[in-house]
């Protein structure tokens, strides 16, 4: 490989240990030292000696990182961080400037970044960034004097398997405190990268024009470019990002220009709200744009920009309410990015411009909830972010808390607590699933991440057992009244901030110190137990369940005419039920057994299924058919497969297509062999394993 060829062309190796796999042998020695502060003690001229940094008496490795940072054995982690490698107690970046160039042809990204860091600790040596599958080129010190900078010497560590490689980069003489320097680092992703996905145009809408975008959170920052890749460092960041000129760039910032050189554009921007690394965001492809609000503007590839512009004509609603909610909305504009149909996810917060899929276009605005969720990110996660993974759910919980009291300011109570119910049902299956695996200790609120990959850890229990601790604690301490001024407090506080749990706690304690009886409430709460418990939540809220007890009811009443010629059922419940209640009333009926094929014919006429364009709606609808071997269904199923790639969909309707008889199975192979191209890699060989092809 390419990428091979040139670590060995830029890098010697250094046969011991599993602390050096590379040394930079270009690395000028005994350089003057040009720093961008003149706060820099003078040597002499000559290098200072390295110094290795000694452990953070606060570092919970420190007892063996002393011995391995000497020994250049198992490296020393962020202190604040068990998932980071970065120095930040030491020298902490303040702003990243990217000046990168998109190769559609290798498949990489290609240039450098400038971090300007600022030494907070005493003096240091080194400067310690995560780095993952990345082919670091150069690093020069930049500095006032001379343009060109000072080239410094650097260390990429052999990877570590979940945190990736550690950078050390090592600075010719020690930087004082307070001192502001700025690093240069040129470097290439490689064909590894797991934060960028390559799209083939096949695997576009348009099928003409190849397509690009990033997934940062939680560690894969560190793949995309050479960074402190903790949420506990936030930083501003500007770029300059070239790509071919039929092609646009967006990213997690505000657009600051764009200028057409020959074949090429160069794109800027500017983020100069700080956010953590994980919320670096990129995109490419051949994108049109519609203004939907007076500070949103929606993206998507040409041909389905008119059905997002419709379909998230809500927006400022959303923002509006959570303005009201909380604090003024703090990063100028919310654009909305529509990907491709084969984005296999479902939707990332990216500042200033959401990453959404496009199964939320349901042609009737009925699962736009989901943006609600995104822009509630815009004050937790992204304005309040957690110090780390561990404490995820001070981003997740809070934003499912804010994202159902904007659902509930807009649909009312009953609603909320509806969606409550259906997070409470998921957060029982993830616990269910850690306790099938093993690994129970996934479902506390702070789960110990301690060489463990977040990824792993990743579920819905800090997002609804989050929920769940923030509602309790509201209806305890008297009910939003009393506990919406504390939230909006929370975030003025800590705006622009990295915290834990324990500021979380101290500061609700504070907050209603001087409110009688509220002290005692909270020490009524088992702080324990939420935390650290694993399992489900230690107190049992009780929800409004009368939208949910309609769904059941409906259910209950097909089951129960099964013997019926022809079902005598109403369609009005049908038809006043949202889409939520549509999806749980399906989810209750694939629980029982198979409805006769008349009775589905019927069912499909009744409630007009083949015109129903919300992807959660048709999937479990047409699942319900493939569940009876109804084979009516086939056609519908095989175009649905055809204009969605998202895995959730995708793999349970081929399954359940293979089970339907020789027939279902055909059908199966034929739509997978004609669609394979369209889909995700990961989804197209998840399908194909599970079809035995
Ligand atoms: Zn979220």
């Amino acid at each position: 490989m390419s990428t091979i060829q040139r670590l060995l062309r830029c890098f010697r190796r250094v046969p011991a240990g599993r602390g050096l796999a590379a040394t930079n042998s270009a690395a000028a020695t005994g350089a003057q030292s040009r720093l961008a502060s003149s706060n820099v003690p003078n040597s002499g001229g000559s290098a200072a000696p390295a110094v290795h940094r000694s452990p953070s008496p606060t570092s919970s490795t420190s007892s063996h990182s002393q011995t391995a940072t000497l020994l250049n054995m198992a490296p020393r982690f962020c202190p604040t961080d068990a998932n980071s490698f970065a120095n930040t107690d030491e020298i902490r970046i303040t702003h990243s400037h990217l000046s990168l160039a998109v190769d559609f042809d290798k498949r990489i990204l290609e240039g450098s970044v400038t971090h300007t860091a600022k030494v907070v600790g005493k003096s240091v040596t080194e400067f310690v960034l995560d780095t993952s599958y990345l082919d670091i080129q150069q690093i020069t010190l930049l500095g006032k004097e001379q343009e060109e900078g000072q080239t410094l010497k650097f260390e990429l560590a052999t990877r570590d398997e979940k945190f990736g490689s550690r950078l050390t980069i090592h600075f010719s003489e020690a930087v004082a405190a307070e001192t502001v320097v700025q690093v240069c680092i040129k470097y290439a992703t490689t064909d590894k990268c797991t934060a960028l996905q390559w799209l083939t145009p096949s695997q576009t809408v348009g099928k003409k024009l190849p397509y690009l975008f990033s997934q940062c959170q939680a560690i894969h920052a560190r793949s995309m470019v050479p960074i402190s890749d903790t949420p506990g460092v936030k930083i501003t960041y500007s770029a300059d990002i070239t790509g071919p000129a039929n092609l646009r760039v967006l990213m997690s910032a505000v657009r600051t220009g764009e200028e057409t050189v020959g074949d090429k554009k160069i794109f800027r921007f500017s983020q100069e709200t700080s956010i953590p690394s994980y919320l670096i965001a990129l995109a490419v492809g051949n994108l049109a744009s519609i203004p939907i609000g007076p500070r949103s503007t929606v993206w998507s590839e040409p041909e389905v920009i008119e059905a997002a512009a419709w379909e998230f004509a809500g927006t400022e609603e959303f923002i509006a309410t959570g303005e009201s909610l909380l604090t003024p909305y703090d990063w100028g504009i919310y654009d909305l990015l529509v990907l491709p149909a084969s984005f296999p996810y479902g939707g990332m917060e990216n500042p200033c411009l959401t990453f959404v899929t496009p199964t939320l276009l349901a042609g009737d605005r009925s699962l736009v909830d989901v943006v609600a969720h995104e822009i509630a990110h815009s004050w937790f996660g992204n304005l309040v972010t957690t110090q780390n993974w561990e404490h995820f759910w001070l981003n997740e919980g809070f934003t499912v808390f804010l994202e159902r009291k904007i659902v509930g300011r807009l649909q009312g109570q009953p609603v909320l607590e509806f969606d409550a119910i259906i997070g409470l049902k998921a957060l029982t299956e993830s616990v269910e699933h850690y306790d099938d695996i093993k690994r129970p200790e996934f479902t506390c609120l702070c789960p110990r991440l301690e060489n463990e990959d977040p990824d792993e850890a990743f579920s819905s229990v800090p997002y609804e057992k989050g929920f769940n601790f923030l509602f309790y604690l509201e209806k305890e301490l008297g009910g939003p009244a009393v506990f919406e001024p504390y939230l909006k407090a929370h975030v003025t506080k800590f705006a622009h901030k990295s915290i834990n749990t324990n500021d979380f706690k101290t500061f609700l304690y504070e907050f209603y110190q001087d409110q009688e009886g509220k002290t005692a409430i909270l020490n009524a709460v088992d702080w324990e137990a939420w935390f650290h418990k694993p399992g489900m939540p230690p107190v049992t809220n009780v929800f409004d369940d009368s939208l949910a007890k309609a769904c059941q009811q409906l259910a209950d009443e097909w089951d129960a005419a099964r013997d019926q010629e022809k079902p005598n059922i109403d369609k009005s419940s049908w038809e006043q039920f949202s889409s939520s209640q549509k999806v749980m009333f399906l989810e209750k009926l694939l629980q029982k057994p198979s409805l006769p094929h008349s009775h589905l014919a019927h069912f499909a006429e009744l409630y007009n299924m083949p015109a129903i364009q919300n992807a959660e709606i048709r999937f479990r609808w047409q699942w319900l058919c493939l569940q009876a071997a109804y084979t009516p269904i086939f056609s519908q199923v095989a175009t649905f497969l055809g204009q969605v790639g998202r895995m959730k969909f995708v793999r349970v309707l081929y399954r359940a297509l293979d089970k339907c008889g020789a027939e279902g199975k055909e059908v199966a192979k034929q739509t997978f062999l004609k669609n394979r191209s369209f889909y995700h890699p990961i989804c197209a060989a998840m399908v194909a394993k599970d079809l035995g092809l």
